[in-house]
């Protein structure tokens, strides 16, 4: 179980493309802090996506299901190219990503929009909006009107069509992710910001209703409400007010792509998908880069910064997870960058030398 000591299990699973270069790296870090912190890992491999349908047929084999339900915690790289473009659009890479998730319930979806100083320029927002942005997005992953029943589309008696789907949420789909949200708040700045629409849609009435509810069992983290078209303008206005934001699966969709867009680099975005027990499955917030992949020059941060998160999230290890944040941030300082975030001035480095170079930093 995850946090119990030693003995941990970690599933990796490298996936297509980048995938497996930026996974390399990332191992590489994984094993510098399971030594320097004693943490006791166990570190096993499995198929995933693309990989997975040409070995087996399944972009998620059974084998690698079970594996995955037996971890403490999984590191995935990214999955997807076009090469599978032309399979059946249920062994698509993605879907078993997809399928994953669903099958191990991982309803809450953590992406932190974080900016570096030291990446300020990077973002399309003036330097002095962004600069030491530190925002965590939650979304719920598993409901809501991506889900909702009934959907489709239907003929009217006129001829005419039309297309339907359904935004429905439990109660306990909100209880569940309020809480998550509330103890990242209270463990982070003590801001909680509930994002809805609770002028128009009766769903996200309840929605308000039961993180209020909530709210009372954390007297210490702040409530607050936004509806989400100002939430979206907030976000790109002043996005530093926020330090906790949670929502439903469709704006926290929009939301978290937009914050991320505030960072002005998708290879420095981590993210996290949790269950109810805090197991949970770690990953950079972007694909497989088919257009990069095999010429050693992916940015591996996002993947290492992944890392963090699941030492901090699922493996209650703290000081690992801040050691490696520092040592991310160091080598930032030290004017390493991949082409992905290089700017003039800098010195660009390929994926191994940006992971020795975290690793050098580590000390
Ligand atoms: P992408 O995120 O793979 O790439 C978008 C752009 O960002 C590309 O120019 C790419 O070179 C660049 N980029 C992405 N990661 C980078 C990194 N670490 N370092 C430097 N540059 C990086 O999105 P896409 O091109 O739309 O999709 C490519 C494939 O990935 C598709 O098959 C898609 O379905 C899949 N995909 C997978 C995931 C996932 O595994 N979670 C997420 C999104 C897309």
């Amino acid at each position: 179980m995850a946090g119990d000591g030693n003995g941990r299990r970690i599933l990796v699973l490298p996936g297509d493309h980048i995938g497996p270069e930026i996974m390399a790296e990332a191992e590489k870090v994984l094993a510098a802090v399971d030594r320097r912190f004693e943490l006791g890992l166990t570190l096993e491999h499995a198929l995933i996506g693309g990989a997975a349908y040409d070995a087996c047929g399944d972009p998620l084999p059974a084998e690698t299901l079970a594996r995955a339900r037996e971890a403490d915690a999984i590191l995935l790289g990214a999955v997807g190219g076009p090469e599978w473009d032309g399979v059946d659009r249920a062994l698509r890479p993605e879907k078993g990503l997809l399928r994953i998730r669903a099958e191990l319930e991982l309803f809450g979806n953590l992406r932190p929009a974080i900016l570096y100083p030291q990446l300020a320029e990077a973002s399309s927002l003036k330097a002095e909006v962004v600069a030491g942005l530190d925002l965590l997005i939650v979304r719920e992953l598993t409901g809501g009107i991506y889900f909702g029943e009934p959907r489709g589309i239907r003929t009217l008696e006129s001829g005419e069509r039309e297309g339907f789907n359904t935004y429905v949420y439990r109660e306990s789909e909100i209880e569940r992710i309020a809480r998550l949200a509330f103890r990242l708040a209270a463990q982070r700045g003590g801001r909680l910001c509930s994002v809805d629409k609770a002028n128009v849609l009766e769903a996200t009435v309840l929605w308000r209703e039961v993180v209020e509810r909530v709210g009372r069992e954390f007297p210490d983290v702040t409530l607050s409400h936004l509806y989400v078209d100002n939430a979206a303008m907030q976000l790109v206005m002043a996005p530093k007010q926020f330090d906790v934001m949670v929502t439903g699966n469709l704006f926290g969709d929009i939301l978290s792509d937009a914050a991320a867009m505030l960072t002005g680099s998708i290879g420095m975005l981590p993210s996290a998908s949790l269950d109810a027990a805090g197991r949970g499955l770690y990953e950079p917030c972007h694909g497989s880069a088919p257009d990069i992949s095999g010429k050693g020059v992916a940015n591996p941060l996002a993947t290492i910064l992944s890392v963090a998160m699941m030492l901090r999230y699922s493996l209650s290890e703290p000081e690992a997870a801040q050691a490696i944040e520092d040592a991310v941030s160091r080598v930032l300082d030290q004017g390493l960058r991949t082409a992905d975030i290089y700017s003039e001035g800098c010195k660009k480095v390929s994926t191994a030398e940006m992971g020795d170079a975290v690793l050098a930093a580590l000390g």
